[in-house]
């Protein structure tokens, strides 16, 4: 699985916020009715659904709703409008810190912003407590923590009940807040998440999420300030690329140590989206 942004590149698509799968722009996507008529582009199922990019999208998506909810629209464009999201945005980080310990979309030293997938995941988790605090409707967050969940769960899951699932909760979304437009992760999931499974349908769309090489982004850290000739780029680069390539070679990983996996508890609700008698009949199943 991919970064979204690698997914916008290869299927042509002309902007971050346009869906890759149907083209839908910003505008298009809280219309359901016109949506569900729109040709999907079959070849771009390929490039999943980023399950990992999913928690940190929904989360920003329910964020950024709260910030605008006292004057219900997408954008904030007077001052006024500006002053109150500021002022909505201050309390919110405030009280997630505190309530929560979470730091919220705050600058990162480097690179990007505070708001990763461990963030996400205890947003989600502390439904109630989230509500709260944003003013955003409960029951949204809670199906977007369920649907995240089935995703990630690497188990099979039943894409006709994950579709009929996702669409509600869309319609949900669009009754609550048509002034917001719907991110295009977020859209892909709900609306296009029944086929992408369906395409993936060998293994669990969990087991193929960008964990894998989004965990790689510290050992390249490592890798190049431990590991690398530092005389020239080329060389650090090639050095880089060398233990990049011998630490995750299938001989090597097959004889190191297994970490022992963190089994997590998942809600019956998402027990109702996954095939359940593939976990009954394998007890390894993450
Ligand atoms: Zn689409």
């Amino acid at each position: 699985m991919i970064d979204g942004k690698v997914a916008q590149v290869l299927t042509d698509t002309p902007s971050s916020s346009t869906c890759t799968i149907c083209g839908a722009t910003p505008r298009q996507m809280n219309d359901l009715t016109k949506v569900s008529e729109r040709p999907e582009n079959e070849n771009a199922y390929q490039y999943g659904l980023s399950t990992l990019h999913a928690w940190i999208r929904c989360m920003e998506m329910i964020l950024h709703i709260s910030y605008n909810l006292s004057f219900q629209t997408w954008s904030a464009t007077s001052e006024e409008k500006q002053r109150l999201k500021q002022e909505k945005k201050v309390q919110v980080q405030k009280r997630f810190r505190e309530e929560l310990g979470l730091n919220i979309d705050k600058p990162r030293q480097g690179t990007g912003n505070s708001n990763d997938g461990n963030t996400a995941r205890r947003f989600f988790y502390n439904a109630a407590c989230t509500a709260e605090i944003t003013g955003v409707d409960i029951d949204l967050i809670k199906r977007l923590y369920i649907i995240l969940q089935a995703l990630s769960s690497g188990v099979m899951i039943d894409s006709k009940k994950f579709g009929i699932y996702a669409l509600e909760t869309a319609r949900l979304f669009v009754n609550k807040y048509n002034w917001y437009y719907m991110p295009s992760s977020v859209y892909k999931i709900l609306i296009h998440g029944e086929s992408v499974i369906n395409h993936f349908a060998v293994l669990p769309i969990g087991q193929l999420s960008e964990d894998a090489q989004e965990s790689r982004n510290k050992d390249y850290k490592k890798f190049r300030l431990h590991h690398a000739r530092k005389c020239s780029r080329t060389a650090t680069n090639e050095d880089v690329f060398h233990t990049l390539l011998y630490t995750s070679d299938p001989y090597i990983t097959s004889i190191r140590k297994p970490y022992a996996k963190i089994v997590k508890e998942l809600d019956e609700e998402t027990l109702n989206l996954l095939n359940v008698n593939e976990l009954i009949s394998d007890p390894e199943a993450p």
